[in-house]
């Protein structure tokens, strides 16, 4: 398999000849080494997709339709490949991969076909004697920057709706996580002109930053760390780039007494820990009404205490490990200091005794408001349970974050899942459900979870610029 930047058809190296380790987290051995690209690559990569941006530009809808299918179908057909790529360098248990992969597929033939339906308003006389009428125009090169969880998965969100509206795109993919992105490019050489699809490795500060600064990048789309993204649009004003940020989140699960405390624990128990909790929208913030607390936090701790954690091949492993010895660290880091805060772990709080970067499956109960493991992200499999006394306390808790990406309410009360999801500040809300996604329905924050839309035909829009046309006569 190829370990090099794609840029113009071909894979080349970085030209500086550095590369970048790529480890299996589930062991923290060395798997491969990758080209680590700097400023001179991003320009060839940039030069090379803004030669295929007018031609490619001018294609029609319906060839770039049938391009992306194409893709679609090649991603569809090499997904187990794919899976194992993914699961070396993620550490995912083969047990969870198929969902991700298969909205991957999903994802790519939705793009290709919606970019053929995309509206404006009403050609018409709006003055008199003249004509209006608007047209989506495509951008220009797009930098795709991808995050490691889904690295696959949020590259395909990112480069369809990108591609399908007849932009060019270079994508970086995270530098722990590049092998599937390479082996996309492999799948995509026969399928898209040359520059059309480019890919570069290497580093958020170095390639990544390269992507931000370049003058003749006309849009970043990131998903990442809240501080990335931060300083991304700060970067990224120096060119007036258009930036569309996808970045973390802190889900508050909000469940109210009249909620079946067994359904919230068979939800939790696979959502929270799933990708070993490395999902921006996963639930890890409970907060449970004064009837159900100790039904909810009994559930919890017997389910998550007898999931099966540990090597990511094996079919019996629900959780896998987390990304680093970094990642690993950050995590042990802020259960320590949740304890001393006063929570008290009913569950896991260990990386345990193996050998990689695991964190024990781990419940925290009554932990304040305001303390760092109720506010800021983990992205570990680490859930927190707090008892609130009424709905008024309930809402504001589960608002009190800077996060705003995802949450859901679970009650049978109809009245109740309506003012709820009216009053929550999160991008998604789910009523007695936490994390089903699909294709036709947009993701993305509110509050400093970032802006812009992943997936559904409010993406597409982002990815095109509208233009008034006003005929006289
Ligand atoms: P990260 O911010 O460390 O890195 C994300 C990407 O940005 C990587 O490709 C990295 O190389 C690049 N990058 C880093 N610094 C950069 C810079 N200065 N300029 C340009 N690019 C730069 O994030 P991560 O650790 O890879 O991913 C985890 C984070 O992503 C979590 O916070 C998670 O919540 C978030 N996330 C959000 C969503 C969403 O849809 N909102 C989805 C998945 C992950």
């Amino acid at each position: 398999m190829q370990t090099q930047n794609f840029i113009g058809g071909e894979f080349r190296p970085a030209l500086s000849g550095a590369t970048d380790d790529v480890v299996d987290p589930a062991t923290g051995e060395v798997v491969t080494a990758v080209a680590s690209s700097g400023a001179a690559d991003v320009d060839a990569a940039v030069a090379s997709a803004r030669v295929a941006f007018e031609p490619w530009s001018e294609t029609t809808p319906r060839e770039r339709f049938e391009r992306i299918t194409a893709l679609a179908e090649a991603v569809e057909a090499d997904l187990d490949h794919l899976k194992a790529l993914e699961s070396t360098n993620v550490g995912k248990p083969s047990s969870i991969i198929d969902f991700e992969f298969d909205l991957t597929v999903d994802n790519l033939r939705f793009f290709a076909a919606a970019a053929r339906f995309l509206e404006g308003r009403a050609a018409g006389e709006y003055l008199d004697g003249h004509t209006s009428f608007l047209r989506r125009d495509p951008l220009g090169v797009i930098a795709s920057i991808a995050p490691w969880n889904y690295p696959l998965n949020m590259a395909t969100w990112k480069i369809g709706p990108a591609l399908a509206t007849g932009n060019t795109v270079v994508l970086k993919p995270s530098e722990l996580t590049p092998l599937t992105a390479i082996r996309l490019a492999e799948l995509a050489a026969d399928i898209f002109p040359p520059g059309v699809f480019n890919v570069v490795l290497g580093q958020g500060e170095s390639a990544g930053a390269a992507l931000v600064a370049h003058p003749d990048v006309a849009m970043i789309s990131i998903t990442g760390d809240v501080s990335t993204g931060k300083l991304v649009a700060r970067n990224a004003a120096d060119t007036l780039k258009r930036v569309h940020l996808e970045l973390g989140g802190k889900a508050p699960v909000v469940v109210f007494d009249d909620a079946d405390p067994v359904a919230v624990v068979e939800c939790l128990t696979e959502m929270s820990f799933y990708n070993s909790g490395q999902d921006c929208t996963a639930p890890c913030r409970v907060v449970a009404g004064p009837r159900v607390f100790d039904e909810v936090v009994a559930g919890l701790t017997e389910s998550v205490a007898a999931l099966r954690w540990g090597d990511p091949t094996d079919p019996g492993t629900a959780v896998g490990p987390v990304i680093s010895a970094e990642q690993q660290a950050k995590v042990a880091g802020m259960v320590e200091r949740a304890v001393a805060a006063g929570a008290e772990v009913t569950t896991g709080g260990a990386v345990g005794d193996r050998a990689g970067f695991f964190y024990e499956p781990s419940v925290l109960v009554n932990p304040r408001q305001d303390s760092e493991i109720v506010q800021r992200e983990v992205f570990g499999p680490v859930v927190t349970v707090q008892r609130f006394s009424d709905e008024a306390q309930a809402l504001a808790w589960a608002n009190d974050v800077d996060y705003g990406l995802a949450a859901s309410v679970w009650t049978t009360d109809v009245g109740r899942a309506m003012r709820m999801s009216r009053k929550l500040q999160f991008g998604t809300v789910w009523v007695n459900d936490h994390i089903p996604i699909v294709s036709e329905m947009p993701h993305g924050g509110y509050k400093q979870s970032g802006y812009g839309k992943d997936m559904s035909i409010y993406a597409l829009e982002h990815y095109t610029e509208i233009k008034h046309v006003m005929i006289k006569g």
